[in-house]
């Protein structure tokens, strides 16, 4: 295709706003897709992203489109992220276009995200086409949110296409706009090869495919390239598009995006962002920007049922295979046995991974608290960087620790906007700033990040009953007072609970955590101390008084379908409770207990 004929774009907004449904739209209004394969939501492929309505992975579509000009176009969709914690991947697959669809929810508004994705979207040069989507709504109000969108994000928006993505309602009229608003791709089909590496996955059939971005040259089939980050040498198997299924292609030139397959082992050995060119007469200069992600939020996962680490161990590689961001190293913990340390990208990508070993692979796991990379500076000069609370060291030899920050930003409408006042400053917030657009607030937060990886969104979310949206960017790292909290069951340290909390916050931390576990851990025949400590020091205190005799006598009377059920029922809850020392613990006590509220 020459390069006046094709576009290529991607859509960014909020979660929930549309995306998915808009893309599938125009997948359909093209007929790239036959009727009869079209699902709902083509492009969300994970079943996790279907049920959470959330888009995870980028995808790709290649969409052929005769235009009013009587001209057949190639559009080019790129399907990113719409979730803080992947924002890595958007800001990547925004290099490899030239355009984006903004779409904002026309009931709703300007959210948190549809401002992080659409700076995305401006740092990467683009033009931007609005969209006001689902006008098929009675509370639809499009000239108010027209007007927040010049406002607040400063882009004219007098052009909008107002869409109904449910209905079909201004799909052609953005089409037409794609065409006509979008420029062309530039490149030179003459000069050496260079391509972006925009994403890459593992497929059980082809091995991993990696989707590419051509900005200079050809590529072909039977033709070796090379990685320019890592200098490996790859004969390619196979290039092809996407229709969205794997359509092979004789070749793709200057301004196409499509996928190679190059007999790859393993995601791990492609670098989101590298520049591939071919191994003889290749480009000398690589693409710019070009940074791994690394992950922010780490925690111990561990078999519920010891036998099953194997298993775990083997869930945790596939896993790994196919996604360079998450990190793995094996952990022993007194308390819990053999498991993995793992590094993720945010709390989600955490839940993600933690949702995908227990349905795909079937494992329960027990999942430790997660934690942020805390700079431990010790008092002979060197730093550690403690990504687990449980090897902290001697606090004797401790100069100071740093914490990591973020810098949040909150839209809420104003009736709620004392509440999350409040709930940032419960968290060590620093207020930076509050601005109003319309009736809805903007705040922007100064926060520790360990304040916000456990259940700030959740608490958000519910205080301000689902109106606020959030986003935050890493800000670096400040000295703070913290100190690692121990808790004791029975006298014994339960090292999966150990936290690093602030000075100020430990006692209040502690209290809770104990009255927590004291409801979460059922009663034995003795009495069962929790405790709350730092440094040997107790802060905290509840006993768990013994069970009495006469309960449990009750327990063996009976007929016999009834004791039966009895030992099927306890046999269950074994299943779910590990034993410390003398003390039998339920693995939900390790994720409940620190949820602060
Ligand atoms: P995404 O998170 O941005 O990908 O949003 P989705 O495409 O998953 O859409 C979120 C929800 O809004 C889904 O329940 C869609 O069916 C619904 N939706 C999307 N577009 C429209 C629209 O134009 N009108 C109406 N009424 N609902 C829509
Ligand atoms: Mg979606």
């Amino acid at each position: 295709t020459d390069l006046k004929h094709i576009r290529n774009f991607s859509i960014v907004a909020h979660i929930d706003h549309g995306k998915s449904t808009l893309a599938d739209r125009l997948i359909q209004e093209t007929n790239t897709v036959s009727l009869r394969d079209m699902k709902e939501q083509m492009l969300d492929s994970m079943d996790i992203e279907r049920e959470r309505g959330i888009t995870i992975k980028a995808n790709t579509v290649r969409i052929e489109y005769k235009a009013d000009d009587g001209e057949t176009y190639v559009l080019n969709l790129i399907d990113t992220p719409g979730h803080v914690d992947f924002a890595y991947e958007v800001s990547r697959s925004m290099r490899a276009v030239e355009g984006s669809l903004l779409v904002v929810d026309s009931t709703q508004g300007v959210e948190a995200q549809t401002l992080a994705n659409v700076y995305q979207a401006i740092d990467a040069d683009h033009e931007i086409v609005p969209i006001l989507n689902k006008i098929d709504l009675p509370a639809s109000d499009c000239d108010r949110v027209a007007e927040q969108i010049e406002d607040v994000i400063g882009i004219d928006a007098s052009g909008a296409i107002q869409v109904s993505a449910k209905t079909g309602q201004g799909i052609h009229e953005t089409l037409e706009a794609i065409v006509a608003h979008l420029p062309a791709p530039k490149g030179d089909v003459d000069a050496p090869l260079k391509a972006m590496l925009v994403d890459s996955w593992y497929d059980a059939y082809l091995g991993v495919i990696v989707l590419i971005r051509v900005i200079d040259g050809k590529l072909k089939k039977g033709e070796r390239i090379r990685m320019m980050s890592t200098n490996a040498v790859y004969p390619v198997d196979r290039v092809g598009v996407f229709t969205p299924a794997m359509k092979p292609v004789d070749e793709l030139g200057p301004g196409e995006i499509g996928f190679l397959t190059a007999s790859i082992k393993q995601v791990r050995d492609t670098r989101v962002g590298d520049t591939i060119t071919h191994e003889k007469k290749g480009t000398t200069e690589a693409l710019p920007g070009f940074k791994p992600s690394q992950p922010v939020v780490f925690c111990g996962l561990f078999p519920v049922d010891t036998a099953e680490f194997e298993d775990l161990r083997e869930s945790i590689e596939k896993l790994a295979l196919n996604d360079a961001s998450f990190s793995y190293e094996m952990e022993t913990s007194a308390a819990l046995g053999f498991g993995f340390r793992c590094g993720f990208l945010g709390l989600l990508h955490l839940e993600v991974i933690r949702d995908r070993i227990e349905r795909e692979y079937d494992i329960e796991l027990i999942t430790t608290a997660p934690s942020v990379i805390y700079h431990v500076f010790l008092k002979d000069g060197s730093m550690i960087e403690l990504h687990n609370p449980a090897d902290m060291p001697d606090p004797s030899t401790v100069d100071h620790i740093e914490e990591p920050r973020i810098k949040a930003t909150i839209l809420v409408p104003d009736d709620y906007l004392g509440d999350v006042l409040k709930l940032c400053q419960d968290r060590r917030g620093i207020q930076m700033d509050l601005t109003y657009a319309g009736s809805r607030a903007m705040v922007v937060y100064d926060l520790p990040l360990n304040e916000v990886v456990f259940d700030f969104y959740d608490r958000l979310k519910s205080v301000t009953k689902g109106y606020a949206s959030f986003d935050y960017q890493m800000e670096g790292y400040r000295e703070d007072f913290l100190v690692k909290m121990q808790i004791l069951v029975n006298d014994e340290p339960v090292d999966a609970l150990s936290t690093m909390v602030h000075r100020d916050r430990a006692q209040l931390r502690g209290r809770a955590m104990c009255e927590k576990l004291k409801d979460l851990i059922p009663r034995h025949m003795f009495k069962i101390p929790i405790q709350a400590a730092i440094g040997g020091k107790v802060i905290a205190r509840e006993t768990l008084s013994a069970l009495r005799k006469d309960v449990t006598a009750k327990c063996y009377g009976g007929d016999a379908t009834r004791k039966k059920k009895l030992l099927e029922k306890q046999k269950a809850g074994k299943k779910k409770m590990r034993q410390f020392g003398k003390v039998d613990i339920p693995q939900e006590a390790f994720i409940s207990a620190l949820k602060m509220d």
